[in-house]
């Protein structure tokens, strides 16, 4: 098995570290990931500027790794098309710090990454460990592992990959296993209002995660409750009854 590693959080990133500890005990593996923070930049590519890439090394494991001046998707598209000698198998993204649950996937980076894997008709996962503090990633990253592995056996359809999510707990106290929908969940956001010491205004985005009409079946339901969510997302985001509607609609020039 291949795996190309990536994510949003930088090449630094603990997440990302415990990824591929994971996953080079089992495959070979290559990382190309942001050598800065790209959390939020969506699905993001770097068309005005040059895309720098820097050979690098994750300590204590056997992976071929560079670092990007990219975004996740930028640096996809660049293990792929240049820097490995043969397409991966599997695209793995993240381990992200925070969730990417409900409407987060639109914003997520993570999220993102494992969507250009998609695009270029790779099964791919994003995986995200729903915590910031006294963090759990070895659970999240040997289930990533066991999930690549069931990936490569049975296939994905095109176009679409697996957004995973795992509770910070230790594995103990993990519930299962649910195969869930998108949510809801979005940031009820806040713009906070402050003054520079050179007295000039700015702003700074900010909320704290909400999940309006949350229901079972949910992606955030199920890690609320414990459990490990996996939801598989498609690219086509075309409403289909809403085509038959706006037929009706009589539009004209
Ligand atoms: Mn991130």
């Amino acid at each position: 098995m291949r795996v190309l590693v990536t994510n949003d959080d930088g090449i630094h990133s603990p997440g990302l570290l415990a990824l591929v500890h994971a996953v080079s005990a089992v495959a070979e593996t290559f990382v190309v990931a942001p050598e800065q923070e790209r959390s939020a930049t969506g699905h993001a590519i770097t068309l005005h500027k040059p895309l720098r890439v820097v050979r690098t090394s994750i300590p204590d494991v056997a992976a071929e790794a560079w670092a990007t001046n990219g975004t996740p998707a930028d640096c996809v598209a660049l293990g792929i098309l240049d820097l490995l000698d043969r397409r991966p198998d599997v695209v793995i993204s993240g381990i992200n710090m925070g969730a990417n649950l409900g409407r987060d996937i639109t914003y997520s980076g993570t999220v993102s990454g494992a969507m250009e894997g998609a695009i270029f008709g790779i099964p791919s996962i994003a995986i995200s460990l729903a915590g910031w503090k006294d963090t759990h990633y070895d659970v999240a990253a040997s289930f990533a592992v066991r999930l690549a592995t069931l990936i490569v056996e049975r296939g994905l359809p095109r176009d679409t990959l697996l957004n995973v999510n795992v509770p910070n707990v230790p594995r103990e106290a993990l519930a299962g296993v649910a195969i869930t929908r998108q949510g809801r969940r979005r940031y009820l956001s806040r713009l906070e209002k402050r003054v520079d010491p050179r007295g000039r205004t700015y702003y700074w985005l900010t909320g704290e995660p909400g999940a309006p009409g949350e229901e079972e079946g949910m992606d955030s339901a199920a890690v609320a409750r414990g459990f490990i969510s996996v939801t598989p997302i498609q690219m086509e985001m075309t409403d289909e009854a809403l085509i038959r509607d706006l037929a009706g609609w009589n539009l004209g020039v």
